[in-house]
Formats: structure tokens, sequence, C-alpha cells
């Protein structure tokens, strides 16, 4: 396991040779993860959500960073997210946030996940196939507070959970809920929230006590590591906190510092004249001469681009605009204010460069998404490499 963290985060900054990359800066990483530390404080711990390749950012790599950083737990969404990281040698738990299929639980028993479970239906399907194999399998029960249909409600849970726990090779290990309200930073909703947990929590008692030991109650994820600490419990699941990636905008939200940056180089200069057209999907005619320098990155490459429909980008320290949207592999960038500019120079398309920056909330604020989306700018294709940095 430490092969692979060794390995990769010893990488150095890419060489000129590397024409776009994506860097992960793991000492970002590290204060992030000591930001939530100082937060939440020494007891509880931390479980790293590291689906959706961990937010973009490389799922093994970083989930075994984090490991090695005090993270005792890690979630993903998927039994395949599960599988990438147990084939790559990892061991902690991992929680399965999503729903999941009958025809899977095999899996989750022959790579140690740990399923959600809200349903008797489905936890009588896991325990009868935990039985066949002679196996005990931990599994986390999880409520709906804010109807979105992924829980127990509130007013069938108690039943429901009294009669998962009677069911023989299962292993109640955690219960939790996802506080949506939350992200609306809505503190009203929140302690009604965090109430009907307790409530549930106080009527199931004695079969919340997986053999006899108390189980892990988790409800926080990014929105209440930063606001709410009624809500930290015995664990935090981080998402977004951990990349640094604010899901909302206050004042703590701005004191994490962002992992990842996407950087490409200037692949070539020209000079459009006077009245000149040029262009794919959309043309120019400037009424000067401008320089243009073409990056030989597009939304093929980096998805956000297609939301902007004048991209920016930092090169030699200052901001730059693009002459129109990406197009499939290329976009085209007026540097006629640089004139220092030169082939091989490196470009920030998410990042800072000298006193400039352009961070995922700066890109989301350009676009009609919500600010809750702002971890959607890390989705960039595997095609370009990842270097993780000291
Ligand atoms: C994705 C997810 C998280 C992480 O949320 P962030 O806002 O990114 O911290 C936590 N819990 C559940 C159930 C999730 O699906």
């Amino acid at each position: 396991m430490n092969k692979i963290i060794d390995k990769a985060i010893n990488e150095l900054p890419p060489q000129k040779d590397v024409a776009a990359w994506v860097e992960i800066n793991t000492q970002h990483l590290s204060h992030n993860v000591q930001f939530i530390r100082a937060k939440i404080g020494p007891e509880r711990q931390i479980m790293a959500v590291v689906k959706a390749n961990a937010y973009g950012h490389g799922a093994v790599e970083i989930a075994t960073y984090l490991l090695n950083s005090g993270v005792q737990h890690l979630a993903v969404a998927t039994v395949e997210e599960g599988l990438e990281l147990r084939k790559a040698g990892i061991k902690a738990p991992i929680l399965l946030l999503n729903s999941i299929l009958p025809e899977q639980i095999s899996k989750l028993l022959d790579y140690q996940l740990t399923p959600t479970i809200y349903t008797v239906a489905f936890a009588e399907k896991v325990s009868i196939e935990a039985k066949q194999r002679g196996a005990e399998l931990p599994i986390h029960l999880r409520l709906d507070l804010a109807s979105n249909g992924l829980g127990m409600l509130p007013d069938q849970a108690v039943y429901q959970i009294k009669q998962i726990s009677r069911l023989p090779h299962l292993l109640i290990e955690g219960i939790y809920t996802h506080l949506v309200s939350a992200y609306r930073q809505d503190a009203k909703q929140v302690a009604e929230d965090i109430q009907s947990f307790e409530n549930v929590l106080s009527s199931c008692r004695e079969e919340l006590q997986a053999r006899g030991v108390p189980i892990f109650r988790h409800v926080a994820s990014s929105p209440s590591i930063l606001n709410y600490p009624s809500a930290y419990y015995d664990l935090v699941r981080a998402g977004t906190c951990l990349y640094g990636l604010p899901s909302f905008v206050n004042q703590d939200g701005l004191l994490l510092k962002p992992v990842m940056s996407v950087k490409s180089r200037v692949c070539d200069i020209q000079y459009i004249e006077k009245g000149e057209m040029r262009g794919y999907y959309y043309s120019v005619f400037p009424e000067s001469k401008v320089r243009v320098a073409t990056l030989p990155i597009g939304y093929s490459h980096i998805p956000f681009l297609l939301l902007l429909k004048k991209p920016q980008v930092l090169i030699g320290g200052q901001k730059a605009s693009a002459f129109g949207p990406a197009n499939m592999s290329h976009l085209f960038v007026d540097v006629t204010h640089l004139p220092e500019t030169r082939i091989g120079d490196e470009v920030v398309l998410l990042g800072a460069q000298g006193n400039e920056k352009l961070y995922a909330q700066d890109i989301i604020a350009e676009t009609d998404l919500d600010i809750s989306r702002c971890e959607s700018i890390c989705f960039i294709s595997e095609s370009i490499p990842r270097f993780f940095v000291k």
C-alpha cells in the first residue's frame, strides 16, 4: 500500500514535455485534514468520502494518503468504487453510501465492503447470504430526515431497526443520516433534524449496541463540519472540505486549501490581423491585431470548459480570456496584453499563479450552477496525467 503513495507522492511537477496535467497538492490535503481535526477534536473519527474517484482527485492515492494521515474510515458510492480500493490493497473499513442490487451482495462479502441498509427486505437478503457463507457482515443503517428517498423515514425507523437487529449474521456497526438542511444553512431545520435522529437513537438504545459496544453515530458532512458542532457525534464524513472545495461560502470554508490544480502549456502563438476571421464555433473579427495563444486542451479533457462562454486562464501570473467557448480539444486565448507569453509557458485553468487565482468557486460563479456543485469542476478526464506533489 505504501508503495503506491511513495511512488506517487514523490513525483515532481511535470517537465516541459507534458502539455496538460492535474496537480494534487498533498500539503494542502494535510492542511485540510488538520483543519477538520482541529474542529472536531481528538476523540472523534474521520470518514473520508472518496466517491467519484475522490471527487476527481484519484481515489486510491487520496485514500492511501489520508489513511496515513489519521483518517480511519472510507466511504464510496458504488460497489465498483469499493472494489477498486480493495484491489489496490486498502484494508480500512469502506462504507458504501449508494443503494445496491441484490446481485451485488456476494461482492460485499468477498471484499469486506460495508453496505448502507434501510429496508428490512434488503437486510434479510444480506443476512441469508452471509449465513450461507458462515460470515458476519458489518452494516450501517441510514435515516432519511429530508425525505430524499435514501433511508428509513423517522416514523418507521424504530420498527425497522428492531426488525433488522434481530437478523443473524448482520452486525449493526453504524447509524447515520445526511443532513441536507446544513447545505442550506438552515440552522432551525438542522436542530430539528438532529432531534429526530436523537429520538430514533433513544428508542432503539438496546438494538444499537452491536456486540454490546456502542455503534458509530454519524451525521455531519462538510457544511456541518464547518458550521454545526452539534452534528459531530462519533465520526464525521468529510468530502468537499477535504479537497478544499467550499460547498457553500463562509469564512471557514475559505480557510481550506484547494488540493487540485489543472495546468497546461501554450503550444502555439499566432496573430490575427484586424478584420480577419478565425475559429470553429465562434468568430473573431478583431478591431486591431490580436495575439492568440493555443492551448492543447478542450472540453473532452476538462469538462467544466463546456459550462463557460469565455473561459479564463492564468498566464504569467495574469488573467487572460479565451475568444469563445473551448472546442473539444483546443482553447484559444487572447494574450495581446501579455507580449511576454512564449510557447511552453505554464497556464493555469484551475488553481493559482502569482497573485492571481481561479478556484472552483470562482469558476462555478461564472456558470448557472449553484456553489454547492463546485466539486463538479474537479471531474477532469483520465487522459490528463495526475501528479501528486509535496
Ligand atoms: C457525498 C456524501 C458525503 C460528503 O459530502 P460533502 O458535502 O462532500 O462533505 C457525506 N455523506 C453522504 C451520505 C454523501 O453521499
